[in-house]
């Protein structure tokens, strides 16, 4: 590369948790002395704020950070998940949980679940989830950190945190900071494009002044300052398969020994999530506007808390899609400026990772060679609709016809992508997925299995040893897994223990 085409100035426009990701990744990548970063916020108008459920890859983006896992764990007042427990999703009374961990362990080289599909239904063979280290552990309340050495009972589960979203802004804002990151309290008033390229040249200030850069990282929120208000790139709508647009937030006092799961419960047009943080808990109810009312959903949520509300719910509003081109011109969205899926799934601080590490890996000059946007745009659109279809998935199949809400979903078309991966299921529990995605194997098997799916065979080559010997071998694992979690402290207990100051 030669020299002169080097990115030599990132703005970076918003100061929301993708804001401050991506300052803070890509401060790290890069040497100090190669590009200035700037990043502009405007606490006039704020963030949203409301991630507090993760998944466990944010535990390689602690890695990559440098992160002490027990400072981040203090300093976010965080507590640790193995799931999240889904209640009267498949049907009303009825609740499963998505762990983080493979069921069992693969045996003759074959899925645990197919064996288990053989087997279930003999005298010793349990419940799928007394053979899931994570979803026993969550039960008995129970955390240690995962082994490293795959013979070991503790290997078999991953997990990720509940976290305050503002803490953990202040947490990446401080370690940008003293990477060199420069940061702007201003208002952007007006975006500079190029007359002949379109790119973007600089953000002007509130205060008259030009903010230039040769790379932008639009993490401006809904609003997509840069991406859709400057360059106009467009916006996929997905509500048709995902009809929720408005969700209401409300922080409430703790409440006994913090759980290890986000629990989502599901209502007549919506659903509403609890998240318990090491000082207080988080809720708020996701819905339909189109099947029920604000007043409506307030009142659902305020029924269904725990503990006592610390201020009123704040209402927010979105819809569920993507930024048409993630990478535009010189322009690439992160967060909430990129696109939004319901946080079901916990997906969008994820996606925020997913977006930055994959910009590091296809990192441009001043050229801006296409084929590195086109491929941008092609994994940023798998990574998308491949977590949109497993939240579809939620929804589509499943027992409940008992509101408007659940029929219409019930009965939408999903896309291709879903159907072919659900026929797959049905038939003999197969889940083929590819290596990099980001809801594995076991995933697929938990919801697939949780809303009600029955498989109607299991893949032949389960075959292979002895009922009677495989039902011994499944009886051993979950004797294990029982060990397993007898070792751990509980949850509480494990927090004290190694992250508290004092
Ligand atoms: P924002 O937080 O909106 O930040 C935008 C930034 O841009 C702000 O700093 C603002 O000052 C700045 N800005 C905007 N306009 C200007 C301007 N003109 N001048 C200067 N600065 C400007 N994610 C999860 O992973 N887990 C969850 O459990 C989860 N729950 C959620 C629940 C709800 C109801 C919602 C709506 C989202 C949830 N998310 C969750 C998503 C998560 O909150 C967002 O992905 C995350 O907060 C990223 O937001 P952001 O930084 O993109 O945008």
């Amino acid at each position: 590369m030669s020299q002169d085409q080097r990115i030599r100035r990132i703005v970076i426009v918003g100061g929301g948790t993708a804001g401050w990701m991506a300052a803070a990744v890509i401060s790290r990548n890069l040497a100090a002395d190669y590009a200035q970063i700037d990043l502009v916020e405007s606490p006039e108008i704020g963030t949203v704020g409301v991630g507090e459920a993760t998944i466990p890859p944010l535990l390689t983006l602690n890695r990559l950070l440098g992160v002490d896992e027990n400072e981040f764990v203090r300093r976010t007042q965080a507590t640790y998940k193995l799931g999240i427990q889904f209640r009267n999703w498949g049907r009303l009374g009825h609740e499963y949980v998505h762990p983080f961990g493979a069921y069992g362990a693969d045996l003759d080289g074959i899925a645990f679940h197919q064996h288990w599909l053989r087997l279930r239904g003999l005298a010793d063979v349990d419940a799928i989830d007394a053979y899931s280290l994570p979803i026993m552990a969550m039960k008995a309340g129970r955390f240690t950190r995962t082994s490293d050495d795959p013979r070991h009972v503790h290997s078999r589960m991953a997990y990720a945190y509940h976290f305050d979203a503002g803490l953990y802004g202040g947490f990446l804002r401080e370690m940008a900071m003293a990477r060199g990151v420069n940061r702007i309290e201003a208002r952007i008033v007006d975006v500079a494009l190029n007359p002949d390229s379109g790119f973007v040249e600089a953000v002007v200030l509130d205060d008259g002044r030009r903010i230039e850069g040769d790379l932008f990282i639009d993490c401006s929120g809904f609003r997509g300052l840069l991406i859709e208000q400057a360059l106009k790139t467009g916006y996929e709508d997905w509500s048709r398969w995902l009809p929720m647009d408005r969700a209401l937030a409300v922080p409430c006092e703790a409440v006994g020994a913090p759980t290890l799961y986000t629990r989502s419960t599901a209502h007549d047009a919506g659903w509403q999530w609890r998240i318990q943080l090491q000082h207080r808990t988080g809720n708020g109810h996701v819905y339909a506007s189109a099947f029920t009312t604000e007043e409506a959903a307030r009142d659902t949520l305020l029924t269904h808390l725990d503990g006592k509300p610390l201020a009123d719910p704040r209402p927010l509003r979105f819809v569920t899609g993507r930024r048409k081109k993630a990478w535009n011109k010189n322009v690439v969205s992160l967060g909430l400026a990129s696109g939004f899926l319901e946080p079901l799934e916990s997906t969008s601080i994820h996606l925020i990772q997913s977006g930055v590490t994959t910009l590091m890996s296809l990192f441009p000059d001043r050229r801006f060679d296409q084929a590195d946007i086109d491929k941008y745009n092609s994994l940023m659109r798998e990574e998308y609709e491949h977590a949109r279809d497993f939240i579809i998935l939620h929804y589509h199949v499943g027992e409940r016809d008992d509101s408007e809400f659940w029929r219409h979903v019930r009965a939408t078309e999903i896309p291709d992508s879903l159907k072919e991966r659900i026929d797959l299921f049905r038939s003999r529990g197969r889940v083929m997925g590819r290596h990099e995605d980001l809801f594995a194997h076991t995933s697929w098997v938990a919801v697939m299995l949780g809303q009600g799916i029955t498989p109607e065979g299991h893949d032949p080559m389960a075959d292979q040893s002895p009922a009677a010997e495989m039902a011994a071998r499944l009886a051993q694992i979950r004797a294990v897994i029982r060990n397993g979690v007898s070792a751990m402290p509980p949850h509480q207990q494990f927090i004290d223990r190694h992250c508290r100051a004092d």
